[in-house]
Parts: structure tokens; C-alpha cells; sequence
């Protein structure tokens, strides 16, 4: 019998985790996002949702009849994913030149036209293997999706200058890194530079519990130069083989699900949502839900300013076809119709006041018992 997350149920159920958590809490039980949830509580919840539970040799959540979404999948439906890789680390330490020099190493000339696009997300490929690379959404938009049960990442990677070593907001992604709990690969970057010194900077990490193979700890550190274009290859190996024994996998039949990494409106086009797609495959003409917006997927636009009819698991896309803007960190998912698409987005949109409203007669509160 399989177990799921308070969080991964919430998800599931198409609703915030902190709005379940607050149900729980109401109901006497104190749980938080990673509590596993018995069959017997899913089923008791999923009442409340007019949702249903099922559990065959699987178990089946379905949301009224239309909404059916596994909970567990098919051993022989899961097939290796590509890792989700997260640059992180102090300003001007090189992130942009990293992933801009990671993307123009790998993309063929040919498709240089590509390259010019606005980098929010994207994949290469490495010796048959792929890798989604995904600019940080800043460092706030990445705890707040953590705080709403989203994980992006798979592995972070912390840039270091070797010519600055660690700075504050070094400090700063190695905590977020670490309260994400992903396994973090040190790149110490501008080794080209003559005042480098990568030694400094596996120093100054150890006295944050990152050390090095080389000295016996378990923290990968590949020393690269994003401008001379220095063992990129290396550093695209480490992540290869990090993210082997993570053995991420996914199941690409079930109908897609994934995060908000980015949105806008386009005066021409209308809503863009710029997505990772985290189950799943997505494909043209499909009812799409993210938070309080909806719509049907008119076109899928790949990181190569390609129009495609589909996209899959660990694959960055661009959506068109939400009728309103999506937030970033919303989750997005593929609703059977419109119909009950549209009573999710209602519910939504209600729960999301109620827990607005919620929030707000907390603060006061806590406001008036300081003030007692
Ligand atoms: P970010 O703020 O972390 O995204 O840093 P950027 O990628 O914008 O780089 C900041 C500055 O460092 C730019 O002037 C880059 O040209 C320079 N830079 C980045 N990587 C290297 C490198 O490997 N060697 C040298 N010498 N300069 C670099
Ligand atoms: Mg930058």
C-alpha cells in the first residue's frame, strides 16, 4: 500500500497544503507537510473535496469522475527523468555566464537562433543523457514555492568565485540549498583569472559542512570558468552522475502536472506561462488549471522558440492558452474538461480568500496579544 505526503495529497487535491494543514489542525491532528497520510484519512479528506479515493492494486484519487489522478504509479510506467538543476550563489560570481555558457557549448550552431531567446529554463543534452537547467526564480520566489510543498530542484549548484570566495549570499543559497534537501555540487568558477583561488573557497565551505571528496567529505567541487570555458564537461559529468544514483523517475502516460516557473502577458498572444512539466506529458488542446486561471493549451513553445504539439516530464515549456496570468510557484495541472475546470479555478479562488481572511485575523491576533 502505498503512502503519500500531506503534501503531495494537497497537490493531488488541486489546493494549497496550507489550507489542509489548517483543516487537520482543526480537526485536533498537527501535521505538516511531510506527514504521510493513511488511506483511511485520504479517503475521510477526500469527501470534503468531492473527491474519491480508491484503492485497487493501486491507489486511484479521483475528483469527481472527471479528475482521476493516480496516487501511486506503475512500477513499469516510470522511466528515468531528466535532473532539474538549480545555479545558484552570490552576485557576479558567474551564474548567468554559466548557464549561458553551458547552453552555447551544447546547443549546435544551427540552432544558435535559440540561443538569443530569453533564457528562463532549459534542456541540453550530454552524451545521450538530458539536463534541465532552471535560472533561480530569485531567492525568495524559491522559498516560497518550497514553502507551498513545490520542489523544483533536483540539484543545486553553488557558484563561488574563486577570486572572491564565499559572500553572503553564497551563505544564503547554501541554506536554502540545504533546507531543500538536494544533494549541491560546488563550481568554483573564474579559475581562469590569475588572483583565483579555489583553495580558499573549499576552506571557507568546510566551515559550512561542505567538504570536498578530494578531503574526505562527500560535497563534489569542479573548478570551471564560464568565460574560458574550462571543464564545463566536467562539471555536466558530476551532475550526470549526482543525479544516477538520485535514480529520478517519472511516469510520462498520466496526465501532465507541473510548476509555474514564470508568466506574463503578451500583448499579441495573450497569458504566457512558462512551465516545468514535473509528471506527465502535456499536449495541444488540453484544459489546463494553475491556481485561479484556466484555459485550453493553444500552442507549446520549447526552449528553442520551437512550436511543438507535445512536451514531457523535466522538459521546460512555454504555455499558451491560460486566459488569465498565472503566478509563478502555482502548480499547473491538466483538468479533463472545461467544466470542472472551471469549478476548480471557483474553488480555488475561494479557498484562496478564506485562507487570505485567515491570514489576516491571525496577524491581528498575534498584533493585539504583543499589544496585551
Ligand atoms: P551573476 O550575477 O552570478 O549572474 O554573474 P554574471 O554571470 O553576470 O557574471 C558577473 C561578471 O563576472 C561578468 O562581468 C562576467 O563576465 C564575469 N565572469 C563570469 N564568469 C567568469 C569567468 O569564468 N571568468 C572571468 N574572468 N570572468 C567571469
Ligand atoms: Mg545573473
Amino acid at each position: 500500500r502505498g503512502e503519500i505526503t500531506l503534501g503531495d495529497f494537497a497537490d493531488r487535491l488541486g489546493i494549497g497544503s496550507s489550507e489542509l494543514i489548517k483543516k487537520l489542525f482543526l480537526k485536533g491532528q498537527m501535521l505538516t507537510i511531510n506527514s504521510p497520510i493513511s488511506f483511511e484519512l485520504a479517503e475521510e479528506l477526500a469527501v470534503d473535496y468531492d473527491a474519491l479515493v480508491e484503492e485497487e492494486e493501486e491507489i486511484e484519487l479521483d475528483f469527481g469522475d472527471k479528475f482521476a489522478l493516480e496516487i501511486t504509479d506503475k512500477p513499469e510506467d516510470l522511466i528515468e527523468r531528466a535532473p532539474v538543476i538549480t545555479i545558484m550563489g552570490h552576485v557576479d560570481h558567474g551564474k548567468t555566464s554559466l548557464l549561458d555558457a553551458i547552453r552555447t557549448t551544447s546547443v549546435a550552431s544551427g540552432e544558435a537562433g535559440g540561443i538569443t531567446q530569453k533564457i528562463g529554463a532549459y534542456q541540453i543534452d550530454k552524451a545521450g543523457k538530458k539536463i534541465t537547467f532552471v535560472d533561480t526564480p530569485g531567492h525568495e520566489a524559491f522559498t516560497d514555492m518550497r514553502a507551498r510543498g513545490a520542489q523544483v530542484t533536483d540539484i543545486a549548484i553553488l557558484v563561488v568565485a574563486a577570486d572572491d570566495g564565499v559572500m553572503p549570499q553564497t551563505i544564503e543559497a547554501l541554506s536554502h540549498a540545504k533546507a531543500a534537501n538536494v544533494p549541491i555540487i560546488v563550481a568554483i568558477n573564474k579559475i581562469d583569472k590569475p588572483e583565483a583561488n579555489p583553495m580558499r573557497v573549499k576552506q571557507e565551505l568546510m566551515e559550512h559542512g561542505l567538504v570536498s571528496v578530494e578531503w574526505g567529505g562527500d560535497t563534489e567541487f569542479v573548478e570551471v570558468s564560464a568565460k574560458a570555458r574550462m571543464n564545463l564537461d566536467t562539471l555536466l559529468d558530476t551532475i550526470l552522475i549526482t543525479s544516477e544514483i538520485l535514480e529520478l523517475k517519472a511516469n510520462p502516460k498520466k496526465r501532465a502536472k507541473g510548476i509555474v516557473l514564470e508568466s506574463r502577458l503578451d500583448p499579441k498572444v495573450g497569458p504566457i506561462a512558462d512551465v516545468l512539466i514535473q509528471e506527465g506529458t502535456l499536449r495541444i488542446g488540453e484544459v489546463i488549471v494553475a491556481g485561479e486561471s484556466m484555459g485550453k493549451v493553444r500552442a507549446l513553445v520549447n526552449d528553442l522558440g520551437t512550436k511543438v504539439q507535445s512536451a514531457t516530464v523535466s522538459q521546460p515549456i512555454e504555455i499558451i492558452g491560460f486566459n488569465d496570468v498565472p503566478s509563478a510557484g502555482d502548480t499547473f495541472y491538466v483538468i479533463q474538461n472545461e467544466q470542472h475546470a472551471k469549478r476548480i479555478v471557483e474553488e480555488m479562488a475561494k479557498e484562496r480568500k478564506i485562507a487570505e481572511v485567515s491570514r489576516k485575523s491571525i496577524s491581528l491576533e498575534t498584533l493585539s496579544q504583543q499589544m496585551d
